[in-house]
């Protein structure tokens, strides 16, 4: 992509009254625009990190088994009456009518609607088990949207639901997700620690919330120190039995605020290796058995020929909260500093004198070269002054730079700059597409 016609509105300065450093440099980098309180514009540098961040999501969804499909974001308010959640849900729920008069929602979680597609097709055990997922927008009316796209009323959430004939089975489909989610935040770049989580309204007795530690956080959690340094299981486990890879996990003390017992904690971490903490919640996975398939009545008949409601967990990752997760962990005073698997563009291809026979021609090769290679340029041939381009192309956070200018090429070489540790190298421009191409 040409800077001379992308659509990149950088910001010198933020509004004064944003709080965090993630919420900040969005707006700086012209990510996104707030459009009302807590909905957000996604602008194009935004929105491309948004889907590099839901492709990591879907493809380690699906390594898992779960499979992807496309509920509507508007609900029938009958469907919620149907699992008695319609009243419980309150303000955050927002509630429109159509013009037949017709009580509807918007959608701030498909545990009803999954399981009025479940029920109206499945109805033996031999088609299970089953985990469906979509990432669809979400709408909660929260009371306090704020930290930009961190905490938004309008969000992108990647749901799953998984069904199955007995505990056991549905254990084995919590084991998954609980695995598949360590894969696919380590993907990021995050560090994500699943901690023993309440279940909320959305009931039952197993869960989990994967946290990210960050200052701006809005939960404390407690947890061992080793947990964090713990590494992802990563693909090569077997799938049908994950029960060790997660008492690996679940064996150390970790918890978020509304679960941690200080007692507990004291007796089953030594005192060094306890870490208190901020931290966001990145996803949440929830084993509840039968609460909704026995109020909506998805049943499904046994191998000895007994009906029986679904067992049934969900799973959630927040698609686009991470965007600002992943930019809490991942930053310096200049900017963002993007983890490769998610970067928008993958070099800041800058031209110092556009205009220039030789610099044009460089240029024009090394984007060609990185094109040809699967990799991405956002190539700066605007007219803008150097400083003025080197600050752009900290504030974006690519991963790398790829700087050529007049003097350099007089000597036979360009810069290439990595943007995480700010290592420079003069180097010959075909060394350097090397160095980046591979
Ligand atoms: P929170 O405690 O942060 O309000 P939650 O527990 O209500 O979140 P879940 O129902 O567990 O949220 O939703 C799954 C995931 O969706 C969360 O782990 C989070 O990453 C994301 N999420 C929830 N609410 C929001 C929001 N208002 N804005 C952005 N992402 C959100
Ligand atoms: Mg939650």
């Amino acid at each position: 992509m040409r800077l001379s016609r992308y659509f990149l509105p950088v910001l010198k300065e933020a509004p004064s009254d944003i709080e965090i450093v993630s919420h900040r440099l969005m707006v700086r980098a012209g990510m996104i625009r707030q459009e009302a309180a807590g909905i957000y514009a996604w602008l194009p540098l935004g929105f491309r990190v948004l889907k590099k961040i839901e492709q990591i999501v879907r493809e380690e969804m699906e390594r898992a088994g779960s499979v992807e499909l496309l509920m509507p974001t508007l609900q029938l308010a009958d469907l919620w009456r149907e699992s008695g959640r319609y009243d419980d849900y309150g303000q955050e729920m927002l509630r429109i009518t159509d013009r037949h008069d017709r009580e509807m929602l918007y959608g701030p979680t498909n545990e009803e609607m999954i399981t009025e597609i479940f029920r109206a097709y499945v109805k033996s055990y031999k088609a299970l088990p089953l985990n469906l997922f979509h990432i669809q927008w979400k709408f909660r009316d929260e009371r306090r949207p704020r930290f930009g796209v961190m905490r938004g009323r309008e969000f992108l959430m990647k749901d799953a639901y998984s069904f199955d004939v007995d505990e056991q089975s549905a254990r084995k489909a919590y084991n998954r997700m609980f695995v598949a989610y360590l894969n696919l935040f380590s993907r990021m770049g995050l560090k994500a620690v699943p901690m023993r989580a309440d279940t909320g309204p959305i009931g039952g007795d197993l869960s989990h919330e994967f946290i990210i530690l960050a200052d701006t956080g809005e939960s404390q959690v407690f947890c061992h120190k080793d947990l964090i340094e713990m590494g992802a299981p990563g693909p090569d486990v077997n799938w049908d039995d994950l029960q060790a890879q997660v008492d690996r996990r679940t064996s150390l003390y970790a918890a978020t605020e509304e679960m941690h017992d200080e007692v507990r904690f004291a007796s089953e971490a030594p005192e060094a290796s306890r870490l208190s903490a901020r931290g966001i919640e990145v996803g949440h996975i929830f084993y509840f058995g039968d609460k909704y398939s026995k109020a909506m009545k998805a049943s499904i008949t046994g191998p000895d020929g007994v009906d029986r409601p679904a067992q049934m967990g969900s799973y959630g990752v927040g698609v686009s909260r991470l965007v600002a997760g992943i930019i809490e962990a991942s930053h310096d005073e200049n900017g963002v500093i993007w983890p490769d698997a998610v970067a928008p563009y993958d070099v800041a291809l800058i031209n110092l004198r556009p205009g220039d026979e030789a610099c044009d021609a460089a240029c024009e090769t090394a984007y060609a070269a990185i094109a040809r290679a699967g990799k991405e340029a956002l190539y700066d041939d605007t007219d803008e002054r150097p400083g003025g381009k080197f600050a752009k192309a900290d504030l974006i956070g690519l991963p790398w730079q790829l700087v050529i200018g007049p003097k350099g090429l007089a000597d036979g070489v360009v810069e290439l700059k990595r943007r995480a540790t700010g290592e420079k190298l003069s180097i010959p421009l075909e060394a350097a597409l090397e160095k980046l191409c591979g």
